[in-house]
């Protein structure tokens, strides 16, 4: 059996980031991977600027502590006039400062009477004045290749001018699901036959760490079936999840049909529960990934060992979220020869917050996945006990 890590390793070595990039536009730059490290072209500010409505002087005539006449009003956008000795400028947040003036007096301390400012308070030279440069220099590089962008990267990028930048193509997915006792939800239900779950909850999990949902296909427990359905997602995907099937099980035929496809397969035990089975394949150069079938234990499999996958073939660099540690509440010692992944709720308190368990661990027990905020790592072969701090793995930050 394969340990949890060196799983979770070996599936990131399965594939490197998708080659295109395309150039899109700041307003569809959300949750996209940037392909080109950015550099700045501008000083910001670009000139010194107020941070204050108020008046502009120079420090040293305010020690004869007379008004001084106003010379000119600056608005923001205006180009001032120099600064005049022994005269204030009035002007307003983000006005530029006229060459000569050094420090900013907010209006709060200030009176204005017949055409002159007097200071009503103690004023620090320099003070309120935002320096040319002072947030970012030109020639530095302010969003590296790699990133995931957010609204805080878009407001950079557009302060620095710019329009459009390169990002990698989103990721393409396809999703299988097999098996003869499925039927699609809003169809009529036999006896013997299950909803199917994996197929919406694996195209929402790949929405949510923003990969694009190609096809979502399903097969039925033969191989033919099975086989063809992956050919039409490889040719139209970069990666393909294919999701039951895949154990030792008469019925198992993800791995005759890959095989077929003529794939060399790693089908790993990987010590974790819930989710032994997982392989791996390639056809054509193209990651296969076969998660095991029960909805739980595909969830918590796509969670802490194919989403790192899939980031680093979105070009990201952060490919594994962080991990913290965290206090679990159990009611009970817990053992297992499996490392565990188990589902937890987290409730902040004074020191960090603790974890609290679903009372019901089972890999079939699907009400755990949207009460979860995220899983709790028990290491394999090892007691924990209540009040134990164990690794957490938060959705927010690994189904991101
Ligand atoms: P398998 O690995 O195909 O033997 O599936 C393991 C268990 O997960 C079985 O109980 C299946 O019925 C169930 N299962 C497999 N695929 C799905 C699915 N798409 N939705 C819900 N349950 C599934
Ligand atoms: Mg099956």
């Amino acid at each position: 059996m394969l340990e949890f890590d060196q799983a979770q390793a070996q599936l990131l070595d399965a594939a490197g980031p998708v080659a295109a990039t395309e150039s899109l536009s700041l307003r569809l730059l959300a949750g996209r991977v940037l392909a080109e490290d950015i550099v700045a072209t501008l000083d910001l500010p670009p000139a010194d600027n107020s941070a204050m409505d108020g008046y502009a002087v120079r420090h040293a005539d305010l020690a004869a502590g007379t008004p001084l006449p106003i010379q000119q009003r600056v608005y923001a956008g205006e180009a001032p006039q120099p600064a005049l000795p022994g005269h204030a400028t009035r002007l307003f947040t983000g006005s530029l400062i006229p060459p000569g003036a050094d420090t900013i007096i907010m209006q709060e301390d200030t009176r204005e009477a017949d055409g002159h400012v007097e200071v009503t308070a103690a004023i620090r030279p320099g003070q309120h004045v935002r320096k040319r440069g002072e947030d970012t220099t030109a020639g530095k590089q302010i969003v590296a290749a790699g990133t995931v962008l957010g609204a805080g990267h878009i407001a950079l990028l557009a302060s620095q001018g710019i329009a459009q930048v390169r990002v990698f193509r989103r990721l393409r997915v396809g999703v299988l699901t097999t098996g003869d006792e499925l039927v699609n939800p809003g169809l009529p239900r036999a006896e013997a036959q299950i909803y199917n779950s994996n197929a919406p909850m694996l195209a929402t999990l790949l929405e949510g760490v923003g990969a694009e949902v190609a096809h979502v296909l399903h097969a039925r427990d033969e191989e033919a079936d099975t086989r063809e359905a992956l050919q039409t997602l490889l040719r139209e995907c970069d990666l393909v999840l294919s999701v039951g099937g895949v154990s030792v099980g008469e019925r198992d035929l993800v791995k005759p049909a890959l095989e077929a496809l003529g794939a060399t397969l790693a089908l790993w035990k990987v010590r974790m529960k819930p989710g032994k089975p997982v392989a791996l394949a390639h056809v054509d150069g193209k990651p296969v990934v076969s998660l095991p079938g029960n909805p739980v234990s595909a969830f918590a499999v796509f969670t802490v060992l194919v989403s790192p996958l899939i980031r680093r073939m979105q070009g990201r660099t952060e490919v594994r979220p962080p991990v913290s540690r965290l206090k679990l509440r159990t009611p009970a010692p817990r053992r297992d020869d499996r490392a565990e992944f188990v589902r937890v709720q987290r409730h902040d308190g004074e020191a960090g917050g603790e974890l609290q368990l679903y009372p019901h661990q089972g890999s079939g027990v699907m009400s755990s996945l949207p009460w979860c905020t995220g899983l709790a790592r028990l290491p394999a072969d090892e007691t924990v006990n209540d009040g134990d701090v164990v690794r957490y793995y938060d959705l927010r930050h690994w189904l991101a």
